[in-house]
């Protein structure tokens, strides 16, 4: 089983507490920034997630040198923008960064030849070279043929696509994007999506994405969840392969986090229950889940116990209860106390391993726990090998250096082959069931 840990990079943007505070010391004054810490790595694509207004674009013009923040870090390849001088500022935009606009602000009068070539004026260039230049990057995203048109007859995913030209006109490392498909219809978004996806993946540029739409999660590697101009949190594509190396034991792929893709704004807490409820059944209806999700949120906010919850699956639809039958009653209703009870271990365990406070005795005690709790649920026997190999998946498991995937399919391996040696739906269940404790003990 291999973890996804690789090379160890400098991050080419990263940020310490960075604030920014518009009308400072006014009876207007706002915090649109609040305490950002950040790193992007190069290569990474990035997405500034959150609602209308909550800093995405703030912190987009930190990163560009254009919006100087008011306290905290920044450094972009190594370096504060806002050290330089505006003559060094320009050449560091023109090198390092590139930006596209929801509104695309090419210039009406200028041909789109002209708008894309314009930056390279700057640089020195020939006519001849830079024109060339121009059209080949018109031609790479599908405009060649509106070169010698003005942007006002091209349609929006066209303009948007002459504008990534133009934003890549210096071949600079990073672009960034505020809500370049905000204006776009179906298929001109994906145009421009597929666009952005390319020069992150092909030519190898950090692309740093603005969005409120959680549709387009899946295009990055990692996420960064915005609210009222903090970072909440920060979550990794499952897949994708990171190009960020995951710290042990701090960043985990687990359930909560793919939820959290899903319902991108419901709080942790409703994400657990989500989980939950989504373990005990996928046979109900829409109503009948809602039900069971308010059962499962009492039983964890421990406002009732284990019997209420019973009589609440069982209770009649009609008379507001869940309207399960007795044995599924029952049965959900053993699998919910197993679950709290060993889930509240693993918190506590997680809790401790997250704050770097975890002994490697503690550590295989924990291994051990999780490892019980997983052979509980098997009928069969195991090896004193398989036990062993069992925990060390286990143990790569929770401490992120190896995915879901990976686990499951090291549990289905067979022995001979190196792995522990489980009938593959033996594997698939336990990985389901170690992912439920994981997630039910995750702060992220
Ligand atoms: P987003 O891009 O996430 O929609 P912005 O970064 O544009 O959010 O804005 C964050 C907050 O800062 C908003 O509440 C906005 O009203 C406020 N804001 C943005 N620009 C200014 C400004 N120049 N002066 C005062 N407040 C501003
Ligand atoms: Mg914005």
């Amino acid at each position: 089983m291999c973890g996804f840990a690789k090379r160890e990079l400098e991050p080419v943007i990263k940020t310490e507490n960075l604030e920014v505070v518009y009308n400072l010391g006014k009876s207007n004054e706002f915090r649109a920034l609040r305490s950002v810490n950040v790193d992007i790595y190069p290569e990474e694509y990035i997405i500034l997630f959150g609602p209308s207004g909550c800093g995405k674009s703030t912190l987009l013009y930190c990163f560009l040198g254009a919006l100087p923040y008011t306290f905290g870090k920044l450094s972009v390849k190594g370096e504060d923008p806002y050290q330089y001088n505006s003559e060094e500022l320009v050449h560091f935009q023109q090198k390092t960064i590139g930006i596209v606009y929801q509104a695309f602000y090419l210039i009406p009068s200028l041909s789109v030849m002209d708008n894309v070539s314009l930056p390279l004026i700057f640089a020195g260039m020939s006519k001849q070279d830079r024109e060339k230049r121009a059209l080949s990057l018109l031609r790479r995203f599908g405009v060649e043929a509106q070169a010698n048109k003005l942007p006002n007859s091209l349609s929006g995913g066209q303009q948007q696509r002459v504008a990534v030209s133009r934003a890549l006109v210096n071949d600079p490392e990073i672009l960034l994007a505020d809500e370049p498909v905000g204006n776009l219809d179906a298929i001109s978004t994906e145009e421009v999506m597929n666009s952005l996806s390319e020069v992150n993946r092909r030519d190898k540029k950090t692309v740093i994405l603005v969005t409120h739409d959680a549709k387009f999660i899946p295009y990055a590697h990692r996420t960064f969840y915005m609210t009222y101009g903090k970072v909440e949190r920060e979550v990794f594509n499952p897949e994708i392969e990171a190009i960020k190396v995951v710290e042990k034991g701090k960043t985990i792929m687990t359930e909560i986090e793919k939820l959290a893709r899903i319902y991108p704004y419901s709080t942790v807490d409703e994400l657990r229950v989500k989980s939950i409820v989504n373990y005990l059944t996928q046979k109900l209806t829409f109503e009948q889940l809602e039900r069971l999700e308010k059962a499962v949120v009492k039983i964890i906010e421990g406002k009732i116990h284990e019997a209420d919850f019973k009589r609440m699956l069982l209770e009649k639809f009609e008379r507001g209860g869940v309207g399960v039958s007795t044995s599924a009653g029952e049965k959900m209703t053993k699998q919910m106390e197993k679950i709290m009870r060993e889930s509240l271990a693993v918190k506590r365990f997680r809790k401790r391993l997250v704050e770097e406070e975890m002994t490697g005795t503690e550590m295989s005690r924990y291994v051990k726990h999780l490892r019980t709790y997983l052979l509980d649920e098997y009928e069969g026997q195991v090896s004193l090998g398989q036990l062993r190999r069992l925990e060390r998946a286990v143990e790569e498991r929770i401490s992120g250096s190896a995915k879901k995937e990976e686990f499951e399919l090291f549990l289905g391996t067979s022995y001979d082959k190196g792995g522990v040696g489980f009938h593959w739906r033996t594997a698939r269940n336990m990985t389901l069931y170690l992912e439920k404790l994981i997630a039910q003990g995750t702060r992220i």
